[in-house]
């Protein structure tokens, strides 16, 4: 680990769960922390000023969607993510390899995580919406902007993801879904291992090249989707790699995650990996499984989640999501959550939300963004002080037991 960038456990409880501090050039994060996503270098319709006052620590964008537009040399000539989107604390990309992945199986991470929607690997074969094919060597797809085609190796996506910038970046991996069979999962792991070794390589050069920039900090990525053996032997080998010199500075938990098992498989990975070393779980941001990631040793998350369905008028209150642009809340004048402390619910009503929702008034989408963000970056922060004070295991039985209520409309 370079001395740029560190990881000190502060707290640790009974079990895996942790507190700890992640020091990056851009300054630090405080574990455990939910980074909200900025997939285009923006959190859609939210001034960086507004995220950073909502407590957010720091954000992920997303180095396939910033490859092709703007494109990483004109980050680079801007002086790196943080520099260009203003935001002046720690950023994160991951390395592609999701975007590229499930443009070309057609699939989104919804889902991945829903078990009940089985396939085998033709039925991926043959989706006539594939963008993208897999090799030894990297990943052959279409833009889905101009339907122009483009390739991914472990070495572009280090390239780009150093002149992208950002303080946490990941190594490129095959993310399979949970309709991949057994044997293709046992391909991918072999190939993200070899593709795993191969971004080490390739960083160590770059880092070397590029000493005038702030150093990146390189995360490996664990798959191995519902399979225990899988799991336990990617974390074994990538969490026990080295190459040019270096290791992974820490780890992400990606692909295929079956939310029945969550948190067994999440700990199958987080007994065998490094202790001292983040841990962050890829696209995983509903409370219920924050809870879940917490207790099981993780230490960061992104999530698009938040802001996604606050553009669709859904919101998160302590009792649950609901719909604000529904009926009953045009002419309720309370704040969305009478418990939230951000922006929107201090100053604004649902019955105000509801009419700009109703309206199409983009000021709709930033309220609505401002409340998600906050109340899960919020939740997060309170894992971390029940932690130090003894009482997560209290706070998440309080939370789930209102939480896990069915939203009604007289909320
Ligand atoms: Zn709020």
């Amino acid at each position: 680990m370079n001395s740029a960038f560190s990881f000190e456990i502060k707290h640790t409880s009974q079990g895996l769960a942790r507190v700890g501090t992640i020091s990056t050039p851009h300054g630090p994060i405080q574990t455990p922390c939910f980074i909200p996503v900025g997939t285009k270098a923006t959190v859609k319709s939210v001034l960086p000023e507004s995220m950073k006052e909502l407590g957010a620590q720091a954000l992920l964008a997303n180095a396939y969607h910033l490859y092709l537009q703007p494109g990483p040399e004109i980050i680079d000539e801007a002086g790196g993510l943080s520099s260009f989107m203003n935001w002046p604390a720690p950023t994160v990309t991951d390395s592609g390899g999701f975007q590229v992945l499930s443009l070309g199986v057609g699939f989104k991470k919804v889902l991945a995580m829903d078990s009940s929607t089985f396939r085998a690997d033709d039925v991926i074969a043959h989706n006539k919406d594939r963008l993208a094919h897999v090799d030894d060597e990297g990943v052959t797809f279409k833009s889905h902007l101009d339907g122009s085609m483009h390739r991914f190796t472990p070495e572009i996506s280090m390239q780009v993801q150093h002149q992208i910038g950002a303080d946490i970046i990941f190594a490129f991996d095959e993310c399979t879904t949970l309709h991949n069979t057994r044997m293709y999962q046992e391909k991918a792991i072999a190939r993200t291992s070899s593709w795993a070794k191969r971004c080490l390589d390739e960083h160590a050069a770059l880092t070397a090249s590029r000493s005038d920039k702030p150093y990146q900090a390189l995360f490996g990525v664990i798959q191995g989707a519902q399979y225990e053996d899988l799991r336990r032997s990617a974390a074994r080998d990538l969490g026990g790699m080295s190459s040019s010199g270096i290791s992974f500075d820490g780890f992400g938990i990606g692909g295929a995650l079956d939310k029945e098992k969550l948190g067994t498989i999440i700990s199958w990975v987080n007994q065998v990996l490094p202790e001292r070393k983040p841990k962050h779980l890829l696209g995983i941001g509903a409370p219920e499984d924050l809870f879940i990631g917490v207790e099981n040793g993780i230490d960061t998350f992104d999530c698009v989640l938040a802001s996604r369905i606050a553009r669709t008028s859904a919101v998160y209150t302590m009792t649950g999501r609901f719909n604000v642009s529904n009926s009953p809340y045009r002419r309720q004048f309370v704040p969305i959550d009478q418990t939230c402390d951000c922006y929107t619910c201090t100053h604004y009503t649902r019955a105000y939300l509801h009419h700009l929702f109703k309206g199409k008034e983009i000021l709709a989408a930033t309220l609505a963004t401002i409340h998600n963000e906050r109340f899960i970056v919020r939740l997060v922060d309170q894992m971390r002080d029940a932690l130090i004070g003894g009482s997560f295991k209290d706070l998440k039985a309080e939370f789930l037991s209102r939480y896990a209520v069915k939203p009604v409309a007289s909320h």
